[in-house]
């Protein structure tokens, strides 16, 4: 092998070794890119905090710290400001 090779391969090595390490940076930037943004969660969170009537009082509550209760013969729940509400709803249903 004559010396010239010799430079060439170790500048052909040095040239992979340098497109290795910027294509990982990239790589690497790229993951943090997607790591960071929290902002389609919170979207997720306004949808469910959704403001609900309470049957009883008529008090308007976030519907994720309202009780549910879930009706005979009904799809969709009922919601509550409390089990104190909650419980008087379900002896007037009863009731009927
Ligand atoms: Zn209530």
């Amino acid at each position: 092998m004559s010396p010239l090779k010799l430079v060439i391969i170790a500048i052909l090595l040095y040239l992979g070794y340098r497109l290795l390490i910027s294509d990982w940076k990239k790589k690497r930037r790229k993951r943090d890119d997607e790591e960071s943004p929290k902002e389609s969660k919170l979207e997720d969170d306004q949808v469910e905090d959704v403001l609900v009537e309470d049957p009883v009082c008529h008090k308007l509550v976030p519907r994720r710290q309202a009780i549910r209760l879930k009706q005979k013969g009904r799809q969709d729940y009922v919601y509550f400001c409390s089990e104190e509400c909650c419980n008087k709803f379900s002896q007037t249903g009863e009731q009927e």
